[in-house]
Formats: C-alpha cells, sequence, structure tokens
C-alpha cells in the first residue's frame, strides 16, 4: 500500500492514519464526533435495559465515568451482541450503527 495523498504537501491528512485519518476526514466532512465519544447520556443501564451506545464496528472501546465526584474514567471493551456490566454497575450494550 502506497502512500495516499490528500491535496497539498503536508496536508496533516498525510500524516494521519488509520482511524485518526477517519476522524479528520469526518471533522471534515462537519461530523465532530465521529466515534460517539462525546459523553452519553446514561439510561436505566440495567441488565434488561442496558446503556446502549452505537458502534459501526463489531467492538469498541467505552469509558464510562463511574461516578461524578471523581475523575476517572474506566474503560472497557464492547462486543457486538455481548452486554457488558462495569464495575460500577451499569450495564452496556452495542447498537449498530451505519459505518462512516
Ligand atoms: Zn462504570
Amino acid at each position: 500500500m502506497g502512500t495516499r495523498v490528500y491535496g497539498q504537501l503536508h496536508d496533516p491528512l498525510d500524516h494521519a492514519t488509520g482511524i485518526e485519518k477517519r476522524e479528520l476526514l469526518a471533522h471534515l466532512a462537519g461530523d465532530c464526533d465521529p466515534f460517539r465519544v462525546l459523553p452519553i447520556k446514561r439510561g436505566p443501564g440495567t441488565r434488561e435495559r442496558p446503556n446502549l451506545i452505537p458502534s459501526s464496528n463489531q467492538q469498541r472501546l467505552l469509558g464510562c465515568k463511574c461516578n461524578d465526584y471523581v475523575m476517572h474514567i474506566e474503560y472497557m471493551w464492547l462486543h457486538m451482541g455481548v452486554p457488558k456490566r462495569c464495575g460500577c454497575g451499569y450495564w452496556f450494550e452495542l447498537c449498530p450503527v451505519a459505518p462512516l
């Protein structure tokens, strides 16, 4: 695979690869949160009604801010079709969205 060139030399996109490039391109397209990393309002978060995390992949990394009072984020991998319970007790599950 050769280097793909976008526009002029020294375009930052030339130096971005993979997921970083997709994020930059999404930004250029006006989507400021292409990977839905901004805080998602948590619902009940129970086993029956887990918080749904949009993902266009079979798996994604999720950061759970378990407690509003501490600046700590618990990171975990979620896999499509496999609900997961965070250490704080909230349940999460991926819901499929269209790929970028
Ligand atoms: Zn948590």
